[in-house]
């Protein structure tokens, strides 16, 4: 890419610069992930600024001159998701989406469908209150290992190719166990893991199937274990607990007074 580019892109991560610049990460259909420069983002009256925060679905400008870095000389939004930004669990869940995509593709590799999936999600996330929960992380989070090519054995042990029963699962060995393999490879699964992953699998992100949390811990621990040991990639582990973060955080407790 030389001179002048428009681009559709989402901004995944904005850092200071300078006096008053940003660097940003962006991921574009055509050109994977990017950084490019925002100079005089930083300003008051900066046009540029407010519409390039994360996690913004923006048309871009951009000039690349000789440097490895482009500059942005334009930018009009496409979504900015104003429902989302007022939500922690929804801001929560699109930054680490955002955070997922940027660790697992690379720069300069064109990858439109990942950047419709998280175009869809950062949508659902903006209109839909369910779409923080974690069965839709984890099912965003599966669909984008699939993505990037890597499908986890679920219908027979990984290792022998026994149909089971499965017991374990092992990122290093690439899916579900039998009991003749594991011990001592792979971590010990609940009886619902297989259907809650093959179910994320099958179903649209929107449909992504409701499990118990302790299912959604293991289902958040098979996908970090497969990214690391297959694409060498650490992902973060998601936050699942009973509670929900919807709204602003209540008031702290006061403390009684002995
Ligand atoms: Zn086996």
């Amino acid at each position: 890419m030389a001179g002048p580019i428009q681009t559709e892109a989402v901004v995944l991560r904005a850092m200071k610069y300078g006096e008053a610049d940003r660097i940003l990460h962006v991921f574009t259909p055509d050109h994977g992930r990017r950084s490019v420069i925002a100079r005089g983002a930083r300003r008051p009256k900066s046009k540029l600024g407010g519409r390039l925060e994360p996690p913004s679905h923006v048309e871009l400008q951009l000039h690349e001159g000789r440097g490895d870095i482009a500059t942005v000389t334009g930018v009009s939004t496409i979504a900015a998701l104003p429902r989302l930004r007022e939500r922690l669990d929804s801001i929560d869940a699109a930054t680490l989406a955002c955070d997922d995509v940027g660790r697992l593709f690379g720069d300069d590799e064109p990858h439109p469908p990942i950047f419709h999936l998280l175009v869809n999600y950062l949508g659902q996330l903006d209109r839909d209150l369910d779409a923080s929960r974690p069965e839709r992380q984890l099912s965003f989070r599966l669909k984008l290992l699939l993505g990037a090519g890597l499908a986890p054995q679920l219908g027979a042990c990984a290792r022998c190719g026994s149909p089971g029963p499965l017991v374990a699962f092992s990122g290093e060995e690439g899916g579900l166990l039998c009991g003749q393999c594991s011990p001592p490879r792979g971590f010990a699964i609940d009886p619902a893991l297989p259907d809650a992953m093959r179910g994320a699998i099958g179903s649209p992100l929107a449909a992504a199937p409701t499990m118990a949390a302790r299912v959604g811990r293991q289902f958040d621990r098979a996908l970090t274990d497969l990214a690391e040991h297959h694409l060498g990639t650490k992902l973060r582990s998601l936050r699942i607990d009973e509670r929900r973060r919807r709204d602003a955080p209540p008031a702290p407790a006061v403390e009684p007074t002995a």
